[in-house]
C-alpha cells in the first residue's frame, strides 16, 4: 500500500458527545426522580417570563419535593441574552445558592443563560474570562460543572445538545458566545407536550433553524479536512462525520413529513412530536458538526434589525427571530456551496422533498427550500426584513467577523462571496 497520495497532517479522527437523553411525553414529569439519582438536594430551575406564565417550571419545581429536594425558580431570564442578563442571573445563583444542580426550562436562550450560570457558580472569574476569544479570553473551566437538565419548550435551537451558550456583549455590540465541552448538558430532556401551544409563525422560524442545522452540518467540510489536531486542540465542532451525517438525514426525513403539518395544524400531536425529534437529531448532529455560512450571516440579520415585528411573537420589540434569520440567506447560500459536494446538496434535496420535480444541479436545493419557506410564510428575503443593497456591506462585515462557523464552510467564504449571498437573498422569488 501507498501512502504517499495522503498527507500525514491531515485529520484521521473525529469525536461526539451528546447529553442523556429523555425524550416523548410526559418525561418532563419524571425530572425529580431524574435529579434524585445524582443524590442533589438543592435545585435551581430557570425559565423566562413567558414561559413561566405556563405553569410549567412551577410544575416541574414542584414535582421534586416528594423526591426530598427542594428547588426554586427564577423567572429571570432574558430572551436573546446579553452579558448584563447573564451577570443577573449569575448574581441571583451566586447570592441563593450553593445548587447542587440546574435546571432550564425554555428555548435556547433559557438553557444558554443556564450553562453560563453552572460554569460561573462552579469555576471563578468573569464571564469575559470565559467568552470566546477576541471578545473575552477563552478561558477553560478548571472545575468540573454541576449536573444541568435542559427542558427545550420551543423546536428548534439545539440547546440542549450543544457545548455553547450565546450572547449579546453590549457595550461592544458584538454578538458571542462561550464555547466548551463541559458546557453540554447532563440531560436533556424533550417532551413535545410542552411545544403545543406554539404560534405558527414561531413553529415556521424554530422549524427553518432545525432544517438549517441540518443542513449546514451535513454539508459543512468534512473532518478528514482539517489539519491533524493534538488531544489537547480538539474542538466540539469537528466538521461533518459518519455519526452526525446519520442524525441529519434523519431530521430532514422527520421535517419533510412533519414540519407543514405542524405550522398549518398546530394541534397535531403527532406532527409536533416529530417536529421534536428532528430538532433533537439535528441538534444531535450539528452539536458535534457545526453549522457554517446561513448561521454566521444571522448574527447581523438579527442583531442589526430595525423595524420588524414578525407575527407571532411579542409586539414589544423590534426582532428577525433566529430561525428566520438563518433561512432567509440559506438557499443562496447552499447554491453557492453546491459544488463542494454536489451528492450530498441533491441527497437533501431528495429527502426534504421526495416528490418535487426539480433538475439535478445546483437549483434543486434553493428550489425546494423556497418552495416551503413560501408554504410556511416566511418573508421572500431579507428585502422583506427591513433590509436594502445599502446594507449589504454592513451584514458582511458583521457576518465576517463570525469565524469560527466560517471555518466549518465546505468551501473558503471572501467577503465578497459573502457579499454575493447576501445581495442576492434581498428578494427570493
Ligand atoms: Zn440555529
Amino acid at each position: 500500500m501507498t501512502s504517499g497520495a495522503v498527507s500525514v497532517r491531515s485529520e484521521t479522527v473525529f469525536t461526539y458527545g451528546a447529553p442523556g437523553l429523555k425524550f416523548g411525553t410526559g418525561a418532563s414529569d419524571e425530572i425529580g426522580y431524574d435529579l434524585s439519582q445524582y443524590a442533589v438536594k438543592r435545585v435551581l430551575v430557570l425559565t423566562d417570563p413567558r414561559v413561566a406564565a405556563t405553569g410549567h417550571p412551577q410544575r416541574i419545581a414542584e414535582q421534586m419535593a416528594q423526591f426530598g429536594i427542594e428547588a426554586r425558580v427564577f423567572t429571570g431570564v432574558h430572551v436573546e441574552p446579553t452579558d448584563e442578563s447573564f451577570e443577573a442571573a449569575i448574581a441571583f445563583a451566586r447570592e441563593t445558592g450553593p445548587w447542587d444542580a440546574y435546571v432550564a426550562v425554555g428555548g435556547g436562550s433559557t438553557i444558554d443563560t443556564a450553562k453560563a450560570v453552572n460554569l460561573l457558580t462552579t469555576n471563578d472569574g468573569d464571564l469575559m474570562d470565559y467568552i470566546n476569544a477576541p471578545v473575552g479570553r477563552a478561558r477553560a473551566p478548571q472545575h468540573p460543572l454541576k449536573p444541568l437538565v435542559a427542558v427545550p419548550t420551543t423546536t428548534g435551537t439545539g440547546a440542549e445538545s450543544t457545548t455553547i451558550c450565546v450572547l449579546d456583549v453590549l457595550a461592544l455590540k458584538v454578538k458571542t458566545g462561550i464555547s466548551h465541552v463541559r458546557l453540554r448538558p447532563t440531560l436533556a430532556v424533550v417532551d413535545p407536550a410542552l411545544t403545543m401551544t406554539q404560534p405558527a409563525g414561531v413553529t415556521a422560524a424554530a422549524g427553518m433553524d432545525i432544517l438549517c442545522h441540518a443542513l449546514e452540518s451535513y454539508t459543512a467540510r468534512s473532518y478528514t479536512s482539517y489539519d491533524r489536531k493534538s488531544p489537547e486542540q480538539r474542538v466540539p465542532y469537528c466538521g461533518a462525520n459518519p455519526i452526525s451525517d446519520l442524525w441529519s438525514e434523519q431530521a430532514m426525513s422527520l421535517l419533510a413529513g412533519s414540519f407543514r403539518r405542524a405550522v398549518h395544524h398546530g394541534n397535531d400531536p403527532q406532527a409536533r412530536e416529530q417536529m421534536a425529534l428532528a430538532a433533537t437529531m439535528a441538534g444531535l448532529g450539528f452539536g458535534n458538526a457545526g453549522v457554517h455560512i446561513p448561521h454566521a450571516n444571522a448574527y447581523p440579520i438579527a442583531g442589526r434589525v430595525r423595524d420588524f415585528h414578525p407575527a407571532g411573537y411579542p409586539d414589544d420589540e423590534a426582532m428577525v427571530p433566529h430561525g428566520m434569520a438563518v433561512s432567509l440567506t440559506a438557499p443562496e447560500a447552499f447554491r453557492w456551496t453546491f459544488s463542494s459536494s454536489p451528492e450530498r446538496h441533491l441527497r437533501a434535496a431528495a429527502l426534504l422533498a421526495p416528490d418535487h420535480g426539480y433538475d439535478a444541479g445546483p437549483d434543486a436545493l434553493p428550489a425546494v427550500l423556497a418552495d416551503l419557506m413560501r408554504d410556511i410564510e416566511i418573508p421572500n428575503g431579507l428585502g422583506a426584513v427591513g433590509y436594502g443593497e445599502d446594507d449589504v456591506d454592513d451584514l458582511v462585515e458583521g457576518a465576517m467577523k463570525q469565524q469560527r462557523l466560517l471555518a466549518t464552510a465546505p468551501r473558503e467564504v471572501t467577503e465578497e462571496d459573502v457579499a454575493g449571498i447576501l445581495g442576492r437573498s434581498l428578494e427570493l422569488w
